[in-house]
């Protein structure tokens, strides 16, 4: 391929996003100003939630997240081993357990059959959250999980940076990604390899009032104004963080999340090529299984490749379609296997992940990505792999 490498990812910004920052930084607030709650608003809309709150990034909304349930130190969240390592560290930040649940080798999603054998695991100990990740955009069977999270006393926390625009139907019902309809919270992130990007940013969503005031005030250092203080009042019932948006972001914010019905369909158009165009290399590739109720705007392109049975290692495919232009991604290194939690809960077994991480590549997936590039990605992997 001529010309650069395509990246995995890669953010979409046009004239306009430009120009939205632009009249941001000539405005009067450049932090907390008319565009956060714009931005807020706007988002709420299109995910079909009550209430969006802004944050600084998808750490710092998975962060908010715990602190608004107020997860205890000693008490457990379960979170997939195949995701990024932020859904996990989000229960260490408040001191809680993180038992990590397995995921189905061929979809690398955690389905209700490894949720029931992590909730197991839990033992006595309070479970308080269960955080499903859409790896790669598919949504995940939401009815069942958030079922088994309500017997066991948890509610559900949807890491959802992967399924921005995703639907999915359960029964006759379709929902959207992020109108929490089973969930207490979900999150999502801006960065640009995301199907929007603010450079950094977040949001939490939820329909629920109460968690929507503790998110307001734990994002902006526990600040709480009773309704007939004085101007210059401010009470902090509990020390907080400051995960502001800037109003900057916020502007660019709006101006992408416009852009979604644009992104998501040219997301799926490409994804489909791709379906075609890896269709021959089975079954030495496959795309990633897609579960039935799910139509989803894929954030990553993520195929399971048979290395042994070509005998190359993934390095060598990694290198060689990097030679050729394509550049490519692992999501994710199973984060149970991170020393950090090694030292913490030792080795686990959880094989579905390790089948999954075995297995896994991202190829390149965004919407500024020409015509023609996945016939040529298609080609690299055809030639690397002497498929
Ligand atoms: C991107 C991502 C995050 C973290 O978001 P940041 O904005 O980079 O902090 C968390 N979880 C998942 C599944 C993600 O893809």
């Amino acid at each position: 391929m001529d010309g650069p490498i395509l990246p995995y990812g890669r953010q979409t910004i046009e004239d306009d996003d430009i120009a939205a920052v632009v009249e941001a930084l000539k405005a009067d607030f450049l932090t907390t100003g008319p565009r956060v709650e714009a931005f807020e608003r706007a988002f709420a809309e299109t995910v079909g939630a009550r209430h969006a709150v802004a944050c600084s990034n998808g750490t710092a909304a998975l962060h908010l997240a715990m602190l608004a349930l107020d997860v205890q130190p000693g008490e457990v969240v379960i979170a997939p081993s195949i995701t990024f390592l932020a859904t996990a560290n989000c229960a260490r930040y408040v001191g809680a357990d993180v038992v990590f649940a397995d995921v189905d080798p061929d979809s690398g999603l955690m389905t209700p059959q490894t949720l029931a054998d992590a909730i197991e695991r839990v033992g006595e100990r309070r479970l308080r959250a269960v955080l499903p990740v859409h790896l790669r955009g598919d949504a995940r069977d939401l009815p069942a999980l958030a079922a088994l999270a309500r017997g066991a006393g948890a509610v559900l926390v949807e890491d959802a940076p992967h399924a921005l625009g995703t639907t999915a139907k359960f029964g006759n019902v379709t929902q959207t990604i992020g109108d929490v309809r089973h969930s207490a919270m979900a999150t999502f992130s801006f960065h640009p390899v995301k199907t929007i990007a603010t450079g950094e940013g977040g949001m939490v969503t939820t329909n629920d009032d109460r968690l929507e005031g503790r998110l307001r005030s734990l994002r902006s250092h526990g600040m709480v104004r009773p309704p007939d203080a004085d101007p210059w009042w401010y009470e902090m019932p509990e020390p907080g963080f400051n995960y502001r948006l800037p109003d900057i972001l916020c502007a660019l914010g709006q101006s992408q999340l416009a852009k979604l019905p644009r992104f998501a369909a040219r997301r799926r158009t490409l994804a489909s090529a791709y379906e075609a165009a890896l269709a021959p290399l089975a079954p030495v590739v496959r795309i990633a299984a897609r579960p039935a109720w799910s139509d989803p705007v894929l954030h990553l392109m993520c195929v399971l490749i048979d290395f042994p049975a070509v005998g190359r290692t993934r390095r060598q495919v990694v290198d060689d379609l990097r030679a050729r232009g394509v550049g490519t991604q692992v999501h994710y290194i199973p984060v149970h296997r991170q020393p950090y939690y090694r030292g913490l809960y030792g080795d686990l077994s959880l094989p579905g992940a390790e089948a999954w991480y075995a297995r896994c590549l991202s190829l390149p997936l965004y919407p500024g990505m020409a015509d023609g590039d996945v016939e040529e990605v298609a080609d690299a992997l055809r030639d690397v792999l002497g498929a």
